[in-house]
């Protein structure tokens, strides 16, 4: 069978890149490894910038999936560092003097089996779940691509959106061996029966001994909670830890949170999965093979999101094939520009955490990190974490705070 388009993976960035290449006319098929609705690990946050591209995308979309029986607005992170007391840093609305919440909460089995649903439902697209791609092979035309069960497909262009884990990546020559510093892991539980929830808050705990990384707990509209702990690998390696435990012990050095969760009941056994961090830049298109998503590894080091950047990339690589297709563009121009625009539009987003990145390794550098933060505490509603949210640019903000001869607070 043959199809100009194939998007392997129908998470976030497949689906969405589906509903754009439907908009411009373009016949395309999805093969996703799993039946929806299936889980995935993640702290279940989008923000402004994903809310944006979902918008773009199409603009009914955040109204369905404001009807999701876990959708929760979010106004604001509940910061604790070490034992210090709480910080309320609150947000602004999405747009000035708007009703509408910069964030949301959502449940990821329900919102990608929403997105899967919109995007199989589009003229132009044929999806296919609970069909595994095991091979993509280089014809002289185009490519072959083979799945599990035995089927092979002919196409021209490959969107790989196919999340972080996966062999494809490297089977078309576009991953090489990286410094475990540009890899994290996360892993996700959900409670219920937690006591002292604020609705519209998450809270993020941060520590000296699990940084680069944090332990994190997402309010949902179902009345449960998202609970998450999210490392850098270079430090689980080094400390040999166990993510589990890990979170355990951010529940035991904590006695109100400990107490909050003494009568809690975990949903079903955690579980987790690998962030390539954004904190190097990667080749993300290869000959008609435009990478999108996790499988261009596109993490935030700083905030540990990916969907923004995971639908931002879906949308260019619609545009860059939609462009081919209609003469704009020769393969080489539209994977050059894929990249170019890609990079231009998350790069200062990524700044901070490609700048830190070397650093975070270093013990006293994050001890640094950890007072410039807490010494915005008790300077008014969000301090200087607050400031650093909204600043135009975060990273000059937080040098100006680790100079030692402006630690007048
Ligand atoms: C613990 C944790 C917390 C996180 N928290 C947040 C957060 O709060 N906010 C945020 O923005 N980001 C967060 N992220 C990152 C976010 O989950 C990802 O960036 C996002 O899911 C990327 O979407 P994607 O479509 O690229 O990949 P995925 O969502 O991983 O989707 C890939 C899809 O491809 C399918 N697939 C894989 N291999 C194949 C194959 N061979 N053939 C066919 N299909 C295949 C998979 O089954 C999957 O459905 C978190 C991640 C983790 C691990």
């Amino acid at each position: 069978m043959d199809f100009p388009v194939i998007i392997v993976g129908g998470g976030p960035s497949g689906t969405v890149c589906s509903i754009h290449l439907s908009s411009a006319g373009i016949q395309h098929l999805i093969l996703e490894s799993e039946k929806f609705p299936r889980d995935k690990a993640c702290a279940d946050i989008l923000t402004s910038k994903a809310i944006r591209e979902l918008n773009l995308a199409d603009a009914r979309l955040i109204k369905e999936i404001e009807k999701l029986p876990s959708y929760q607005d979010i106004w604001g992170t509940l910061l604790k560092i070490e034992n210090n007391e709480v910080l309320d840093i609150p947000y602004h609305a999405l747009e000035k003097d708007g009703e509408q919440a910069s964030s949301f909460a959502v449940r990821r089995k329900e919102l990608d089996e929403l997105l899967w649903n919109e995007a199989s439902s589009k003229p132009f697209c044929s999806a296919i779940d609970g069909e595994h791609v095991k091979h993509i092979e280089k014809k002289q035309q185009g490519y072959e691509v083979k799945t599990r069960n035995g089927i092979s497909f002919r196409t021209s262009f490959i969107v790989l959106a196919a999340g972080s884990h996966n062999r494809l990546i490297k089977s078309i020559g576009l991953k090489d061996k990286e410094a475990e510093r540009h890899t994290a892991i996360g892993l996700r539980a959900y409670y219920s029966g937690v006591k002292g929830l604020k609705k519209d808050r998450c809270e993020l705990y941060l520590r000296k001994d699990t940084m680069p990384g944090g332990f994190y707990i997402a309010p949902l509209g179902d009345g449960s909670c998202n609970v998450n702990v999210v490392l850098r690998k270079d430090l689980v390696k080094r400390k040999d830890l166990n993510l589990r435990e890990v979170m355990a012990v951010c529940f035991a050095q904590d006695s109100a949170l400990a107490k909050r969760f003494e009568n809690a009941v975990m949903e079903s056994a955690p579980i987790g999965q690998s962030l390539h961090l954004a904190t190097i830049k990667r080749k993300k298109y290869a000959e008609g093979v435009f990478l999108c998503g996790d499988s261009g590894g596109l993490i935030d080091l700083i905030s540990a999101n990916g969907i923004p950047q995971a639908l931002c990339s879906a949308r260019l690589a619609a545009t860059s094939i939609a462009g081919i297709i209609s003469g704009v563009y020769n393969l080489e121009e539209a994977g050059v520009w894929y990249g170019m625009e890609l990079e231009r539009t998350i790069a200062s987003d990524m700044k901070m955490g490609r700048m830190l990145s070397p650093l975070m390794g270093l013990s006293w550098f994050n001890a640094l990190i950890l007072g410039a933060l807490s010494r915005g505490q008790g300077q008014g509603e969000g301090g200087f974490m607050q400031e650093l949210l909204y600043a135009e640019e975060p990273w000059k903000a937080l040098i100006q705070k680790l100079n030692p001869l402006q630690r007048t607070h």
